[in-house]
């Protein structure tokens, strides 16, 4: 039997969360896109972690409405000023550069440099981090501090990239279980230097992916390391077999601060992975809020596009676009907490070991109450709430018709899946319970 939480309560290392840091902490420095080195080199950490197949497709080839861009790649980027000294630097910072930029070397007046900075007026200490993914322009990226700094007169901008036929990089590491149905756990790989929105969601798939390694499991396991949009993109329209099998999905974002949980809801909205995440939420993090599917967002908007319709939600800390340092240079490894990734990653093997054991059972002594005195399954009960664990008998006991999972009742008795989960395991091991088919394979 799965039983991820266990395994996580047992593992050696005092301090997971620390280590998650400190991985995040090595992949921050690299400067990362939707295309280019920056990709591969992380993918290249994380294959010296996982088998992790590393797929290139080819610049310009069609994938759904889109066409994979032209690969981006960055030496160096700086500005001068006419004293020659740098007063911007992409050494210094990646986000310096609006990322995706074309090369430019070019000697223009403050007033024309103006036009290529952006900063942030409100944030006078951050540096924003800008995209010039699908229109070709170029442009520099400063703290406020640093523009108004900046004294009248001629500057040096260089930029030293290529913008040229490549390909798009993605990866994919697939566990296989005894089913081939599968479970899709996706992350975006495409931003620079910013650490929830992005590392987080990264370190926590790469923890679950060795979780799981080290244990038996039912469904077979993709998880994905992709460019946001056109990865997802790039990756539907070649795996269309592959998305024929998908039962269950979580797209992993910001999920390293210390803000609530938030999960956003699949566009089924009622699919098992919705129920199984606000249940785990519901008893392993007070204050966690539950969000409607809208079109907008990270990955699931592809997996949830009307073609595809998978049930794959979204799970977050903080969402989005709602916290100030939100694609910006204060999204550092400051930011990222330790405690908070280590909570996630437990959040995350809660809620794959209800979708690995949501059975349905029958009762087969279903005619009156079943004497558990004799078969020492009454008040021996023991175990730290011995009420609540024979409360969860009595449940499994009368809803197990064959039409309730094990998940529908630990929802209709309020009680924790795990407790529903053991409960049916001492009544099976006492012959008073058989499983009947799985759950999810009556959806399909
Ligand atoms: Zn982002």
């Amino acid at each position: 039997m799965t039983d991820l939480l266990s395994m996580l309560a047992n593992r050696a290392d005092a301090d997971p969360g620390q280590g998650l840091h400190d991985f995040a902490a090595s992949l921050f420095p690299i400067c990362r896109s939707i295309t280019g080195d920056g990709v591969r080199q992380t993918l290249a950490r994380l294959g010296e972690r996982l088998p992790l197949e590393v797929v290139e497709v080819p610049s310009g080839t069609p994938v759904l409405d889109w066409t994979v861009p032209s690969e981006w790649n960055i030496c160096d980027a700086y500005i001068r000023d006419a004293a020659g000294r740098k007063v911007v630097d992409f050494r210094e910072h990646n986000l310096h550069v609006v990322n995706y930029s074309i090369p430019v070397r070019a000697k223009l007046p403050l007033t024309e440099l103006k036009k290529h900075l952006f900063s942030l007026p409100d944030h006078p200490a951050w540096i924003p981090y800008r995209t010039s993914y699908y229109q070709e322009s170029w442009g520099f990226c400063l703290t406020h501090r640093q523009l108004e700094s900046l004294a009248d007169g001629e500057y040096e901008v260089c930029i030293d990239s290529t913008l040229q036929a490549g390909s798009l990089t993605y990866g994919e590491c697939v566990l296989p279980g005894t089913s081939d149905e599968e479970v899709l756990v996706s992350c975006h790989v495409c931003h620079p230097s910013l650490a929830n929105d992005n590392l987080s969601g990264i370190v926590v798939a790469a923890a679950l992916a060795e979780l799981l390694r080290g244990t038996a499991h039912r469904f077979t396991y993709r998880f994905l390391f992709i460019p946001g949009t056109i990865g997802a993109i790039t990756w539907l329209a070649r795996n269309h077999d592959a998305v024929g099998r998908i039962r269950h999905g979580l797209v992993l974002t910001c999920v390293g601060d210390s803000g609530g949980f938030h999960y956003k809801k699949s566009r089924r909205g009622g699919a098992e992975i919705d129920r199984a995440t606000a249940h785990i939420l519901h008893h392993q993090s007070e204050g966690a809020k539950i969000l409607d599917f809208s079109p907008y967002g990270y990955d699931e908007r592809q997996y949830c596009s009307p073609g595809y319709d998978l049930p794959v939600g979204c799970l977050m800390r903080s969402v989005w676009g709602t916290f100030p340092e939100y694609h910006t240079s204060a999204d550092n490894l400051d930011f990222l907490k330790a405690e908070a990734l280590a909570e996630s990653l437990q959040v995350c093997a809660g809620i794959f070991d209800v979708i690995e054991n949501n059975h349905t059972y029958r009762n087969l002594k279903p005619h009156g109450e079943p004497q558990l005195g004799k078969r020492n399954l009454y008040r021996s009960v023991g175990g730290t709430n011995p009420k609540q664990i024979m409360l969860a008998r009595l449940w499994v006991l009368n809803l197990s018709d064959g039409t309730n999972s094990l998940l529908d009742i630990a929802e209709r008795s309020g009680l924790p899946f795990n407790e529903i989960r053991h409960a049916a395991e001492s009544l099976m091991n006492a012959d008073l319970l058989i499983p009947t088919i799985s759950p999810e394979r009556t959806t399909l």
